[in-house]
């Protein structure tokens, strides 16, 4: 390391968080080792940085500062809810995700459609929009109905199944699926699979195919937060909405007597979401989440998501991709903006055997959602993310000192109401954004370790006039992942 050049090794450093030993040169370090109880920041007023310099200045500031002050160290650990929270993060006024079910899609048509969507490649269709958007899994396929699934004339054995129809133990899009979901094309699962019959008492789903997926699925790491009821009353593994006197009389997901009982094993394995099959034509909600209790005892998020219009009476349904251009409007995403709220959009884009499943109409509603985000008024997210930031934002827990003109702000708990504290990983606290009056002189940490420098994003003011300080979104990923693709991926 000796050999090194000087900003490699401080690079290196700088990304590892290990020590601020590199940045030995300006003497506000040196003077900081000769005289340990100065207190931090101490000569920022007077240090002769010039202006170029100040992101570096400030940033090598934050990283030389690992040291939270002992005189405010025990303060720092009372956390409770902030009253000056950013609803999301800056620039962004509105959050958007769509939630796509499966249905009918096969490997050819995901890619299709998710390479023009996810990234910024040139495709048949044009450049892509390079949006987070996920979709859903299905692990078996158990539908007996003549379905034509694509344009070529596949039927539901062409669709992206993980198992080979109900079968546990012979695979079909395995390899498919798990890389989808590591790569975060696919964040849900759509229940465990198509169980929709001819004759919806001929039930096909059981609680040992629940079993054998979740063995299957853990062992792989797919772990779904966000479950999506599907199809007719044959899929008895759906819950969430059950009503003796209603429809959804027939989900028993959540029976503890039923033989499809199963959501002892999918909470505990990771299902915190649910849409429970009650379709909504509003659009913004100020909260995508709403607590529902199970049959079983247990509590769950229950997910709004908008599926269609009200048009004289009867429900016009909206959540197919030849009406996305209607679920896109630019009425619509200015109005999520001012009300700053979230929408989470029901789709099948895979649902049709129609080919490229956008036409003109919708190429365009997909672009001015790019051009949305790209000025910083709607942050699109998929939607598992989407809800991991509403339970945050809406449940951390924070210490906020003042010390010496300066601001500590530390996260010390995510306190989910249902689910219990959330591990404080990196991903479950990114976008969270705090208003302060000066964040270049702000510290984040999380529970009590300083955040990295690279993950601060400071804020000027925005429309409400206050400044901000936020940990950084993830970052924009538009590579292709298609599956075909996967030798390049793994470069
Ligand atoms: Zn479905």
């Amino acid at each position: 390391m000796r050999h090194l050049p000087f900003p490699l090794v401080c690079t290196v450093l700088a990304v590892s968080i290990l020590s601020s030993g590199c940045l030995e040169k300006p003497p506000v370090f040196q003077s900081e080792v000769d005289q340990p109880e100065q207190p931090a920041f101490p000569q920022l007023e007077t240090l002769p940085v010039p202006p170029e310099e100040e992101d570096f200045y400030l940033f090598s500031q934050r990283l030389v500062d690992l040291e939270v002050p002992t005189s405010i160290a025990e303060r720092l650990t009372h956390g409770s809810l902030n009253a000056n929270m950013r609803k999301f993060p800056y620039p962004y006024r509105g959050m958007l995700a769509f939630a796509s079910d499966i249905d009918d899609t096969t490997p050819e048509e995901f890619a299709e459609y998710h390479r023009f969507l996810n990234t910024k490649e040139e495709t048949p269709n044009g450049t892509g929009v390079g949006l987070d958007i996920g979709d859903s899994l299905w692990m078996y396929m158990c539908n007996d109905r003549p379905n034509i699934t694509d344009r070529s004339g596949k039927g539901l054995e062409g669709v992206m199944t993980y198992f080979d129809g109900a079968d546990p133990t012979k695979k079909r899009y395995a390899n498919e699926i798990k890389h989808y979901f590591q790569k975060g094309w696919i964040d849900s699962m759509h229940t465990f699979g198509d169980f929709s019959r001819k004759n919806v008492k001929d039930v096909c789903f059981k609680r040992q195919l629940a079993v054998k997926a979740w063995e299957e699925m853990i062992q792989e790491g797919i772990t779904p937060s966000l479950w999506i009821n599907h199809g007719n009353e044959a899929n008895v593994d759906s819950f969430g909405a059950y009503d003796p006197n209603r429809f959804s009389r027939y989900q028993a997901g959540d029976d503890p007597t039923s033989p499809a009982y199963h959501t002892d094993l999918s909470l505990k394995n990771g299902v915190h979401f649910v849409w429970n099959s009650v379709g909504e034509s509003r659009y913004g909600q100020d909260s995508p989440l709403f607590p529902i209790r199970l049959r079983d005892g247990q509590k769950i998020w229950g997910v709004h998501r908008y599926t269609h219009e009200v048009v004289n009476g009867k429900n016009d349904w909206t959540w197919v991709p030849r009406e996305v251009h209607r679920q896109l409007t630019a009425e619509r995403l200015d109005r999520l903006a001012e009300q700053g709220q979230y929408a989470i959009l029901g789709q099948h884009f895979g649902g049709y055997n129609i080919g490229f499943p956008f036409d003109e109409k919708g190429v365009a509603a997909l672009r001015l959602l790019e051009r949305y985000q790209d000025q910083g008024t709607i942050l699109v997210a998929r939607t598992s993310r989407l809800l991991q930031y509403a339970v945050a934002y809406q449940h951390v827990k924070s210490a906020v000192v003042e010390h010496i003109g300066e601001t500590w702000i530390n996260i010390t708990a995510i306190d989910d109401p249902l689910f219990g504290p959330q591990p404080l990983t990196l991903d479950a606290v990114r976008g969270l954004t705090f208003y302060v009056e000066k964040p270049e002189r702000t510290h984040l940490l999380v529970d009590g370790k300083p955040l990295p420098p690279e993950l601060y994003q400071v804020n000027q003011a925005d429309q409400s006039g206050r400044s901000s300080i936020g940990i950084r979104w993830f970052p924009r990923d538009v590579h292709d992942y298609s599956y075909q693709n996967q030798d390049e991926n793994a470069q």
